[in-house]
């Protein structure tokens, strides 16, 4: 797909999520986002979105994904995007299907 905007799909991080979630090392409670939002770029169907849900130190990151093929979300532990752009890094994860966010009309601003 390369009709190149966000896809931008939410969702809701439950207090189970949130549990779960601290159970990675380095979690804290309060640097859990209460809303998860898909950074990739528009996707098909089939890939499931992929919302950012705490930022750790050492380039890592706790995620979920969800979407039809996962209708529970899953919590993984993610590293950084190394790219970086003209106005700064990208907000995914490596390996990350799709643009970078840099590379993409982002209105959720850049961090
Ligand atoms: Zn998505
Ligand atoms: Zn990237």
């Amino acid at each position: 797909m390369t009709c190149g905007r966000p896809c931008e799909a939410e969702t809701w991080i439950t207090p189970a999520g949130k549990t779960a979630a601290l159970a990675f090392p380095g979690v804290e409670w309060a640097d859990i986002s209460d809303c998860a939002v898909c950074v990739l770029e528009a996707h098909a169907p089939e890939t499931p979105h992929q919302g950012l849900v705490c930022e750790l130190q050492c380039d890592q990151a706790v995620w979920v994904y969800w979407g039809a093929g996962h209708p529970l979300s899953e919590l993984v532990l993610r590293t950084d995007c190394p790219a970086t752009g003209r106005d700064g890094g990208c907000s995914g994860y490596v390996g990350h299907p799709g643009r970078h966010t840099f590379e993409l009309p982002y209105p959720l601003g850049a961090d």
